[in-house]
């Protein structure tokens, strides 16, 4: 009897103790707007710690946030100044490159049998950048054989028919339904249906395999990866964070439907040890700086994107707090979209 009423007691403050944790992020965040932001801000590093992420925290945690776009939106017009955002192609690994504008990444895996593309860029820079990029590096797009566009936003799908219709590449990605919507328009053409992502799905060309999740969330189809890439020969494991920004209807549902995913992929990259974070704007995780700073690399030094375990779930720390933030905001009436 007394040990029954102790077990009793015991899971009693246990749920308690479940309850309080439940209502709280770990380290004890405040659970208002400012508690949450503070927390997301705090989690980019700095001074003392490296400041990997301060851009992700300026465009989720500080800059007024995009709602999604109207369904009349407009297509994108071509930016005549589009060439002076163009930066050099670069390898980002021994077996990955990347390619790219100062703000949207695409990533080449190459491998013995043929190349997987990771997203694609905007549809007017697709050409220039993807395909001139390959050829000044001296690869031939021709070797891409599957394109995984991570969502169906005009930044990583606008490349995508380009691959299908003249080499022709396989595509996959959930979001079909958003591709086929249109609402970013394909100018130059609209990637037709072809791979659907499901989760936990493999891609794989030649020794290189992508696992593949399905994170809705920044886009009902978002999809993100989890990949080995090899620097100076060493294995590291990434994490392909697929979706970022909270332009997407902004009510309670469609937060903690991005919150659930990112969780997730946080678990994920941690249980495969993840130390590179990759994704398709380089301003979330200074991809181009970095890259950039592989000239300067000294014998020994660890890669500028090889960030690390810790600094990999402070990135998704930073999108739980700062999405948190924004979940509280609309509840509270309280939210400052820009469109
Ligand atoms: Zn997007």
């Amino acid at each position: 009897m007394l040990s029954s009423m102790r077990r009793a007691v015991g899971l009693l403050a246990l749920a308690t103790l479940v309850s309080s944790a439940d209502a709280q992020s770990p380290g004890s965040v405040p659970d208002t707007i400012e508690g949450h932001l503070a927390s997301g801000k705090n989690a980019a590093g700095g001074r003392d710690n490296t400041p990997d992420f301060y851009g992700l925290v300026t465009a989720i945690c500080v800059a007024p946030q995009h709602g999604a776009p109207p369904p009349d939106a407009p297509a994108p017009r071509e930016d005549p100044n589009r060439k002076a955002t163009y930066m050099q192609p670069k390898q980002a690994f021994d077996d990955v490159y990347w390619l790219g504008t100062e703000a949207v990444s695409a990533w080449l895996l190459t491998s013995n049998d043929g190349y997987i593309l990771y997203d694609t860029a905007n549809v007017y820079d697709a050409e220039d950048v993807l395909i001139g990029g390959m050829k000044k590096l001296g690869l031939d797009p021709a070797q891409v054989k599957y394109v995984i566009v991570s969502h169906g936003h005009r930044g990583e799908s606008g490349g995508a028919y380009l691959f299908q219709s003249r080499y022709g590449a396989h595509i996959v990605t959930a979001d079909w339904d958003l591709i086929e919507s249109s609402l970013y328009g394909y100018p130059t053409g609209k990637p037709k249906r072809d791979i659907v992502a499901t989760d936990g799905m493999k891609v794989t060309v030649g020794e290189r395999t992508i696992t593949v999740y399905l994170t809705p969330g920044h886009t009902p189809g978002t999809i993100s990866g989890i990949f080995q890439v090899h620097d100076r020969g060493k294995p590291l494991t990434v994490v392909y964070s697929g979706g970022t920004e909270f332009n997407f209807p902004n009510d309670v549902a469609h937060f903690d439907q991005y919150l659930a995913s990112e969780r997730r992929l946080a678990a994920l990259a941690a249980a495969a040890g993840a130390t590179v974070i990759i994704n398709n704007q380089s301003q979330f995780n200074g991809a181009a700086d970095k890259l950039r700073r592989l000239a300067d690399r000294q014998p020994g030094e660890r890669h500028p994107l090889d960030v690390g375990t810790e600094a990999v779930a402070r990135y998704f720390k930073i999108e739980d707090e700062c999405a948190q933030a924004q979940r509280l905001k609309v509840i509270a009436g309280q939210s400052e979209l820009r469109h």
